[in-house]
């Protein structure tokens, strides 16, 4: 069996529904479809939300309405017949008398999360709608009957697995299952989700409870690329990338995929593949277990940084001062993404301003605290690169006219991450992909 994600760019307009129709029954193979709401709904949900919590229930009714409209349209070429059409507006129409009802009743984050998972459920159940029109045999499958996060908000793979096996041995003479991405149940019993750009992870969570043979996610790009496509002229896809490389892309700033999405199904060796809607052929990228090739693979970069320095003479061959440092990001869970250090400094970076104040606070009593806001990590990620004997001097000789403010090498055998400010961007990666890349 295996799992095929499509994104909000991909069941986006009509003709991508279609189109996603047809690759879903290219081959005999079972398989679970998971889908994100349409693209833009997501972030209209969210508006509708501020909007309501802010008191602006004008402004939020405004927004319900256009997106109503939007998915009006929507249902005109996504269906033909009389009674798909009656069908599928009936969707549109549950939804959006929900969305119109929380306009009068007093909101709360449980609210907000059920206005944020309607994306989700209008876009399976259209697209279901579809499938039935064209007699394409499936089933629906609720993700808030098997998808939940525990208390700490943490996704509980065998419960997951529990679960969804359940639901697929009840329906097992079915081959194709549809269901949402993003959304699931909390430990209170409430929708809840994933967090933005949540389906990845709902895909490669249900991958690894059934054991999937691959797991697709399916994009509006032609795989991982080597660098920024937005801010480089020239990137090229990335062939095959180890979990370890991956999940070191996806967290330093790579888009395409969700930071937290690899372990699922690195945990239980399910490939990943990433692939292009627009471009079905084109070979796309493979993420698995083991990779042969060495050196540099790609760049990203992960704004919004927060380099802090801590500086104390009583650091000088005394021991346990890193842990007092460590225990207060730990008492404000933040997490710190890079660390340096010397005999009488420690620089650590976090991207999250949200206890800045308080974290300077209690740091202050160790030493002289200094902060510099506003910087990049760049992280050049590849296989063995501290094997690679000149991964290191192209980084740096590319860097020359760089202010590099960290580096942090060794920690992995397939990372070398630097702080620049953020104003060194653009230049930073531009000459990383001629240096390293050739590009
Ligand atoms: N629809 C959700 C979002 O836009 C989840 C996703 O598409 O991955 O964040
Ligand atoms: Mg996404």
């Amino acid at each position: 069996m295996k799992v095929m994600k499509f994104g909000g760019t991909s069941v986006g307009k009509p003709e991508r529904m279609h189109q996603v129709a047809q690759l879903i029954t290219k081959d005999n193979e079972a398989k679970i479809v998971v889908l994100s709401a349409l693209s833009g709904t997501t972030n209209t949900l969210v508006a509708i939300s501020d909007s309501l919590a802010t008191g602006k229930r004008e402004n939020a009714k405004q927004k319900i309405d256009e997106l109503e409209a939007h998915y009006r349209n929507f249902v005109k070429e996504l269906v033909v017949t009389e009674a798909a059409r009656a069908k599928a507006n009936a969707v549109v129409t549950e939804h959006f008398e929900f969305l119109n009802i929380i306009l009068k009743i007093s909101f709360s984050e449980a609210l907000n999360k059920d206005i944020l998972a309607q994306g989700e459920l209008m876009s399976t159940k259209m697209f279901s709608v579809y499938l039935e029109e064209k007699e394409i045999d499936h089933m629906l499958l609720p993700a808030l009957e098997f998808m939940s996060i525990d208390a700490n908000e943490e996704p509980n793979l065998s419960a997951i697995s529990q679960k969804l096996s359940a639901l697929l041995q009840q329906n097992a003479a079915k081959k194709l299952f549809i269901t949402q991405g993003y959304i699931c149940k909390n430990a209170r019993g409430e929708v809840d989700n994933l967090k933005r750009g949540g389906s990845d992870y709902t895909a490669s969570l249900v991958a690894a409870a059934i054991h999937a043979s691959v797991c697709e996610i399916w994009t509006d790009i032609d795989g991982m690329h080597n660098n920024d496509p937005r801010v480089v002229d020239k990137t090229v896809p990335i062939d095959v990338l180890s979990f370890d490389e991956a999940a070191e892309l996806a967290y330093f700033g790579a888009k395409i995929l969700h930071p937290t999405c690899i372990w699922p199904a690195q945990q239980t060796n399910v490939p990943v593949k990433l692939l292009n809607t627009m471009q079905p052929e084109a070979k796309g990228t493979t993420i698995q277990e083991n990779v042969s090739e060495e050196g540099p693979k790609a760049v990203a970069a992960k704004d919004g940084i927060i380099a802090i320095n801590i500086k104390s003479s009583r650091m000088l061959l005394a021991y346990g001062f890193l842990r007092k440092v460590f225990e207060v990001f730990e008492k404000y869970k933040t997490p710190i993404d890079m660390i340096t250090t010397s005999e009488v400094a420690v620089s650590v970076t976090i991207d999250s301003d949200a206890h800045l104040a308080e974290i300077i606070k209690e740091l202050e009593p160790f030493g002289t605290v200094e902060l510099d806001k506003d910087q990049t990590i760049v992280s050049i990620v590849g296989n063995e690169l501290t094997h690679t004997a000149d991964a290191i001097k192209k980084v740096f000789d590319a860097l020359a006219p760089v202010p590099v403010r960290m580096v942090s090498y060794g920690g992995s055998k397939h990372n070398i991450s630097i702080l620049i400010p953020a104003s060194y961007k653009k230049q930073t990666l531009q000459l990383l992909n001629k240096g390293v890349f050739g590009l």
